[in-house]
Order: C-alpha cells, then sequence, then structure tokens
C-alpha cells in the first residue's frame, strides 16, 4: 500500500473499501433501471473520477453528460449561490436522470441543481453521492443512493480537491487542518 500523503492526516476510506462501494452501488442501479436507459450527469469537477468507475459497474445501457457549478464562497464553505459554468450538450426531456456528486455537505448546491434540472422534465430525476456529510444543517435532499456517510470534517481525494490539489488520491482523508487556514 503506499504511504499516505504528508498532508492527509487519515485516511477515512480505504481504496479497496471505495471500489467495493461502488460496486455494490453499481449494482443496485442496474436492478432499479433494468432495462431501461440512465443519464448519467456528474457534476463536475469532483464526480468525475466516481462516475469512471461507477458508471463501469452498471449494466443497463449508460449515458454521460457533465454539468460544472461553482458555489460562491470560501474554497472550504458553500454558500448556496450556484452559477452553472458548463450547461448539458443534451436535452433531458423524458430521459431517466441521475445526478452523480462527490459530496452531500449543506445541499445548497444540489438543491439547486435539482430544480434546474427538474424544469427540464426528465421522466425521473434522482442522485448518487459518493459521500455524505454527517451532523450537517442541510436542506433536505432525497438522495436515492448514497456510498458513505463522512463525518463533519473536510475531505479530501477520490476527485475531492482542497484547491485543486489532492483529487488523485486514490482514498478519501481528512486534511490537516494547517493546511487550509480559514
Ligand atoms: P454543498 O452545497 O454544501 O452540499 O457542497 C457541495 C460541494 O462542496 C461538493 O460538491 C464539493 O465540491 C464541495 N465540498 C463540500 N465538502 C467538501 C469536502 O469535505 N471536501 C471537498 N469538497 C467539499
Amino acid at each position: 500500500m503506499e504511504p499516505i500523503h504528508s498532508d492527509v492526516s487519515h485516511v477515512i476510506i480505504t481504496e479497496a473499501e471505495i471500489r467495493s462501494r461502488v460496486a455494490e452501488l453499481g449494482a443496485r442501479i442496474s436492478e432499479d433501471y433494468a432495462g431501461e436507459s440512465v443519464l448519467l450527469i456528474a457534476v463536475l469537477r469532483g464526480a468525475a473520477l466516481f462516475v469512471a468507475d461507477l458508471s463501469r459497474q452498471i449494466s443497463t445501457p449508460v449515458e454521460l453528460d457533465f454539468m460544472a457549478v461553482s458555489s460562491y464562497g470560501s474554497s472550504t464553505k458553500s454558500s448556496g449561490v450556484v452559477r452553472i459554468l458548463k450547461d448539458l450538450d443534451e436535452g433531458i426531456e423524458g430521459r431517466h436522470v441521475l445526478v452523480v456528486e462527490d459530496i452531500l455537505d449543506t445541499g445548497l448546491t444540489l438543491k439547486y441543481l435539482l430544480k434546474n434540472l427538474a424544469s427540464r422534465k426528465p421522466k425521473t430525476l434522482d442522485v448518487v453521492t459518493l459521500l455524505s456529510k454527517q451532523g450537517k444543517q442541510r436542506v433536505p435532499i432525497d438522495c436515492k443512493y448514497v456510498g458513505f456517510e463522512v463525518p463533519d470534517e473536510f475531505v479530501v481525494g477520490y476527485g475531492l480537491d482542497y484547491d485543486e490539489r489532492y483529487r488523485n488520491l486514490p482514498y478519501i482523508g481528512v486534511l490537516k487542518p494547517e493546511v487550509y487556514a480559514d
């Protein structure tokens, strides 16, 4: 096993745990959408790694599209004001849409996104998030699939960044607080 990055205080989800949970999620999604085509909409950039692995664990036909949003605020706190930086390439009306997120924190980003996507009249609209932060005052989001509940700490790795770094770590780890003096 690789040594952990010196900016990471501890690993909370290992590479093997991620792999096995992503396979479980893929199997459930394959069952739930059996015989149907599902459009995975990944929210860039954090969900890029997750959607790459998840899509390969789904046996029903999958299409991929991407959105990029930016939430105004500091780099470690979400403000709820969301701007679409990159919109979908195709329409979603009448399609089974599954939004793929890296982490649900306050829920403000997803709340905005879901409202926006719902107005485009998909046949179904659901969410799969790799991580969900516990104990946050957040807007209620009906998340159909959750990979892991994580403590209310700033985490990085497997797509999640701090200041665009650490996305390529194969595990999810807690960043040492001194790395992001906020
Ligand atoms: P929310 O709007 O508070 O739910 O924030 C969602 C977005 O904030 C995620 O998609 C991430 O991009 C970012 N985010 C929230 N918590 C973390 C974290 O612990 N590490 C890295 N990014 C995070």
